[in-house]
């Protein structure tokens, strides 16, 4: 029997053990930072949409699957080395998604008041991470730079009344939070076109339904330049051809005398942030758009004007982090990889694997990640069978020990589903969902205390 370590609980963690056990070949132990697993479908999926975090029930079926194993609290590149772990295991196969931001690399960026999209995104879905993060809600005016779906979610939260949240499993520190926001116009900017933009439409739809908020825009924006008209002609740009017809309904009604509003604006970058000891606001180029459809870029006009906000979120795509002792593509923030199999000196690396947004790059949806797990798994089993003398590993007899020699306190599948049902019963007793633990220690004093009853 084969032994994997899978390294990341996410959606691609997931999906790769799946694919690895049902091979009846491999034995998984997955891997995970934080005592709980599931990583972006329970820290990045936005509390309002619920059904989005129904994998995690197929993920708890392959958790169930002989052969399983989770260990959660272990941070590999710390408090285990990627060389003990290739010492302990026929093959590593690393799915840590992509754990930061990208950066606008302009002056200001980090003034108070300008955050990571991906920093409210955890704080308010109760991420140990973000706990001590906040955010000055009491500011009216909002910026949000970026047009993809992570904007859409930042944009819907900060607009949506408090009590269509309270049903959801949100933090309550963010519940609570949320329920004193002064904000009344976000204003969410695309550096390229509306045909540009990267929300899908059923994301960008929302965005026109949320209750008391109004949505605004300048029709001027929606007059597409020659080569945009031909991206929304072509099949290829059929989302965005969506997308255009809902901003068109957009821009036709009337601003209504609206509790929050939505400015969709295009054609603009943030040059550089402005502000004192606080956030004033940014100043914005103007841009235009060069190159053929499907290949146009922004380019500035020199043309500038100032948007002052107190609070500004940068969605502009997520990156991964490099893990030590292996190598790293820093400009696509990936594992250097074809098709699953880590590439070092331009040659595969033996027993190295990686699979998802580690992988690729942070793109697609949740479901993207089983065809791409599954193409990694295929590759390793592959190249295993290949190697007929391969000789016997350790796996978690050795992994184990040397865990707890440093001290580790390390959760079981068995101990999630403990802090599982307790952050279930929590949200029963006030109409949600689930009430996650936020902090790490009252995870693991669940643990305990059901240990010792
Ligand atoms: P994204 O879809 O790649 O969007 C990033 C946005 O930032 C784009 O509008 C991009 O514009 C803009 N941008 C990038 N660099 C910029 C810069 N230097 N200055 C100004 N703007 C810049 O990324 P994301 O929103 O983080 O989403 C990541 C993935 O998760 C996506 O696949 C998304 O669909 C998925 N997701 C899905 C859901 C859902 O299904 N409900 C929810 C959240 C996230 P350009 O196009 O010009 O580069």
């Amino acid at each position: 029997m084969l032994k994997i370590a899978v390294v990341g609980s996410g959606p691609s963690g997931f999906y790769t053990a799946e694919a690895l056990l049902k091979s009846s070949k491999a034995e998984v132990d997955m891997l995970e930072r934080l005592p709980v697993p599931y990583g972006l479908v329970r820290y990045g999926v936005a509390p309002d949409h619920p059904k989005l975090k129904l994998p995690a029930t197929t993920y708890a079926r392959t958790a169930a699957l002989s052969g399983f194993r989770f260990v959660g609290g272990v941070t590999v590149g710390k408090d285990v080395s990627v060389e003990e772990l290739k010492d302990a295991y026929h093959a590593v196969v690393f799915c840590c998604g992509a754990e930061t931001d990208r950066e606008l690399g302009i002056p200001g960026e980090n003034l108070p008041g300008s955050h990571a999209a991906t920093a409210f995104v955890g704080w308010y879905n109760g991420h140990p991470d973000f706990l001590q993060h906040s955010f000055d809600l009491t500011q009216e005016q909002v910026a949000i730079i970026g047009q993809g779906n992570v904007a859409a979610d930042v944009c819907r939260i900060l607009a949506k009344p408090v009590d269509d949240l309270r049903q959801t499993d949100i933090a309550e520190h963010a519940l609570q939070a949320l329920a004193e926001s002064r904000v009344r116009e976000i204003h969410i900017i695309g550096r390229r076109g509306p045909a540009q933009a990267k929300f899908t439409d059923k994301e960008l739809r929302e965005l026109g339904e949320i209750p008391q908020a109004g949505v605004s825009l300048d029709p001027a924006d929606l007059v597409l330049d020659p080569a945009s008209a031909k991206e929304i002609e072509d099949p290829r740009g059929q989302t965005a051809a969506w997308n255009m017809a809902l901003l068109r309904e957009f821009a036709s009604r009337p601003l209504a005398q609206a509790r929050r509003r939505i400015h969709f604006r295009f054609l603009e970058s943030p040059v550089a942030l402005y502000g004192g000891q606080n956030l004033g606001g940014a100043v914005l180029e103007k841009n235009r758009l060069e190159g053929p459809p499907f290949g146009q870029c922004a380019l500035g006009t020199g043309v500038t004007a100032r948007l002052d906000c107190g609070l500004l979120f940068r969605s502009v795509g997520y990156k991964g982090l490099e893990m030590p002792g292996l190598p790293f593509d820093e400009r696509r923030g990936i594992i250097p990889n074809r098709e699953g199999r880590v590439i070092g000196d331009g040659l595969p690396l033996t027993g190295m694997y990686c699979a998802g947004w580690i992988k690729r790059g942070p793109s697609g949806i949740i479901g993207t990640n089983r065809a791409d797990a599954v193409e990694t798994a295929n590759h390793l089993l592959a190249d295993m069978h290949t190697n007929a003398s391969l000789p016997s590993k350790a796996g978690a007899s050795a992994l184990l020990p040397m865990l707890a020699s440093r001290g580790l306190r390390c959760t079981s599948f068995e101990d999630w589903l403990k802090i599982d049902a307790a952050e279930i019963a929590r949200g029963a007793e006030a109409g949600k969902p689930r009430e996650k633990f936020v902090r790490i220690k009252d995870m693991l004093d669940i643990v305990s205390r059901q240990a010792a009853a």
